[in-house]
This record gives C-alpha cells, sequence and structure tokens, in this order.
C-alpha cells in the first residue's frame, strides 16, 4: 500500500491472464502500484508473498547477471517493475506481512483481488514492442507461417553453401527484424556522422525508417509497372503450368490484397499502412493472401510449394531491386562525397568507447544509495538494442 497525497486512499483490482500464478498476480499489483506514483517517491509496499519480496531482492541486486535475471520468473514484469523505479527514481521497500492476521490494508487487498478476479477489464503491459506488425498479422492469421518458415529455409542455388546464399540470408532476417541500415538507424548509432541527412532518400520528405522505405509514395509509384508486369507474368506462369481449373485467376489477381494497390487508379486506394498485406511481403513474409493464388491449382504438394516459394522469392527480389538498390546507391555515393568510409565508423566507435569509459563508471555511484537503475539501464540496452548492434557490424 502507497501513503497517497490524496484524501481518500486509491484503490484499484484487476486480473492477469496467461498462466496465472499467485506470485504473477502480486508482481502485477507491485508494478501497477508503482505506475501511479509520482517521480522521487519513497514507496512501502506491504505483502505477504515472500517470493516476491526475494525475487525484487534478487533483480535489484547489481551483481546478477542479465543472464541470471531472465531466468527469474515472470521477468519481464519486473523489468517493467525496474524500469517504472530507474524512470521515476523511486525509493521502494517491500515488508512482510503475515497472511490472514486481521491486518485492515491487508484484508481489503484480499478484497481487491477477489472483486479483481471476476473484472471484465483487464492490464495488457506491453514489454516487447518489437515486430509488433508481426504479432498483430499473426493474430489476425494473415501470415502463412509454414510457408515462411519453409522461405526461410529456401535456396534457389544448387550449393548448400554460398556467398549468395549467405547474402540472401542475412536479407531476410535484416527484412523480418525490421533492421535494415535506414537512415534513422544509423543516426541513432552514429549521431554525428549522419545528423545531416535523416530523411528519404528518394523523395525527401519523411524521416527513413524501415516501415517508410516501403510505404513511401514516391517509391510505391516507382514499383508500380513493375508490379503490374509482375503480375501479367505470374498469370501466364500459372496458366501454362498448372494441373487444375484457371477459371477464376484473373478476378483472384486483381482483388488480391497485395497487387489491388497497384492495379487500381491512382488516388482510388489508400496508401499501404504496416497493418497493409503488401508491407508484410515487402518484409519477407508469406501471407495466405500470397499463397492462397496457387492452392487447388497444382496436384503434387512439392509442385505447388516450390512455386510459392520461387514467385516469391522473385517478387520480394524484385521490390528489393526496384526500391533498395537504387537507394543504397544514391547512399553510396552520399557517402563517398561526404568522406564516409568504413574507417569513419570504426573511428567513432573507438572515440565514444573511450569517452564511454570515462563516463560509464563514475565517482557518484560509490557514494551513492545501491539503487538498481544503472544494472537495468545495461539490461535494457542489451534486449532493446542488441539486435541493432549485430546487423550495424554485419551490414556496414
Ligand atoms: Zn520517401
Amino acid at each position: 500500500m502507497i501513503q497517497p497525497s490524496t484524501l481518500s486512499p486509491i484503490t484499484f483490482s484487476g486480473f492477469c491472464k496467461h498462466f496465472p500464478s499467485s506470485t504473477k498476480a502480486e508482481a502485477y499489483a507491485i508494478c501497477t502500484a508503482l505506475l501511479i506514483c509520482p517521480p522521487r517517491a519513497k514507496v512501502n509496499i506491504y505483502t505477504y508473498s515472500l517470493c516476491c519480496i526475494n525475487t525484487f531482492q534478487t533483480i535489484t541486486q547489481r551483481l546478477v547477471t542479465p543472464r541470471r535475471q531472465l531466468k527469474i520468473p515472470n521477468y519481464n514484469i519486473w523489468f517493467i517493475i525496474a524500469k517504472i523505479i530507474a524512470v521515476n527514481s523511486l525509493t521502494v521497500t517491500l515488508h512482510k506481512v503475515k497472511a490472514h492476521s486481521g491486518n485492515v490494508h491487508n484484508d481489503k487487498a484480499n478484497f481487491l483481488a477477489k472483486a479483481g478476479l471476476t473484472s471484465i477489464h483487464s492490464i495488457e503491459l506491453n514489454y516487447y514492442t518489437t515486430n509488433s506488425v508481426l504479432k498483430q498479422a499473426s493474430f489476425h492469421q494473415q501470415i502463412d507461417w509454414s510457408m515462411t518458415e519453409e522461405f526461410f529455409k529456401y535456396n534457389l542455388h544448387d550449393r548448400p553453401t554460398s556467398h549468395k546464399l549467405t547474402k540472401f540470408r542475412a536479407w531476410q532476417r535484416k527484412m523480418v527484424n525490421n533492421l535494415l541500415p535506414t537512415m534513422d538507424i544509423l543516426y541513432r548509432r552514429y549521431p554525428t556522422l549522419f545528423k545531416d541527412k535523416r530523411t528519404c532518400w528518394t523523395c525527401d520528405q519523411h524521416e527513413e525508417t524501415n516501415d517508410s522505405l516501403w510505404l513511401c509514395s514516391v517509391n510505391l509509384e516507382i514499383l508500380c509497372p513493375h508490379i503490374v508486369q509482375f503480375i501479367q507474368d505470374l498469370k501466364t506462369d500459372i496458366r501454362q503450368t498448372c494441373d487444375y481449373g484457371d477459371s477464376l485467376l484473373e478476378q483472384e489477381l486483381n482483388n488480391n490484397s497485395i497487387f489491388k494497390f497497384f492495379l487500381q487508379l491512382r488516388g482510388n486506394l489508400p496508401l499501404p499502412t504496416t497493418n497493409s498485406i503488401f508491407y508484410l511481403t515487402a518484409r519477407q513474409i508469406i501471407t495466405h493472401d500470397f499463397s492462397y493464388i496457387f492452392r487447388e491449382k497444382y496436384k503434387h504438394k512439392k509442385t505447388l510449394h516450390n512455386k510459392i516459394l520461387s514467385k516469391f522469392y522473385e517478387l520480394t527480389q524484385l521490390i528489393k531491386r526496384i526500391i533498395w538498390k537504387p537507394r543504397n546507391d544514391t547512399f553510396k555515393k552520399w557517402k563517398v562525397a561526404q568522406w564516409i568510409t568504413k574507417h569513419s565508423y570504426k573511428q567513432y566507435r573507438r572515440k565514444t568507447k573511450k569517452t564511454r569509459s570515462h563516463t560509464d563508471h563514475p565517482q557518484q555511484h560509490k557514494n551513492e544509495e545501491p539503487t538498481t537503475r544503472y544494472h537495468f539501464s545495461n539490461v535494457y540496452r542489451n534486449t532493446d538494442f542488441q539486435f541493432y548492434q549485430i546487423a550495424f557490424f554485419r551490414s556496414l
């Protein structure tokens, strides 16, 4: 319980979904209580859950490594708790109270917990913000996961390993994880090198991100005739190779949500967004909308799968060739003009590493009370940005 500055005590009750347990409910209760605390508040939480108190102490100990922290049950809730504490500079102390001992506040908490059980409202704490588009699409059953999985093993070349295949795999992984080195990511990594150029290389109208690259109106305009040609070729190819009737093929392709935008007259349809099937296609995800074109047209499963994979490969490579390649060429020319080379990145990293080593362990830590901030900020940095760092080192 928190000593509120309001006259009447604040109460709240809710329920948690997905593998609920008493400890998880306690952790959520702590989390929701901390959410409404003002910055720099001193918070005393009274709980009968010794497990929660122990976990809290474990997770706030600086010596616990990120690897061990990830082994703690419900670590995601505890990470959120730690983040709230760090961001608001809270001083939190957990006290143990005996369960069912007639403590008025504890009884009230029990009463609220029971009320929360039948509540129609649930609070969703979204710790993982990455790839939320894919999660949403997966939730709406738009993604053909089995074909997407096959596509991530797809090898067009006759050899099991090759330079081309490695490049293709790297491309697939970058695309699906939104890790293409677009200007927003480059600026985040090397602020001084890229502070003057962060906008789209085609239209110069918006910040270049992994999303905006595929949704830029000018890029889509350029892509349009190529997609129309692809549809024509696809139609001819299916007609020549299919085992069963293709009477509805024309209609299926015209109404397909991936191609619809490109086949309609300009201005008739709104521009694709991150919720569009075209966006998922550009990110190397095979959707049911795509595989549906080929279903019921081929007798053998293997032929069907090969057809889907090869045509999807063709389509995604086309999008890459038309949008990414010219963009990359312009970027390279700009880098030459700005005297930015591989050496510049190395030099920048070395310089920031040096300055970091001076500032990362300031003397104030020695005098400070043991707080969770420093260590947790490291955990967040690792979980949020480790993929970006890997991508950078590989792509530059
Ligand atoms: Zn643009």
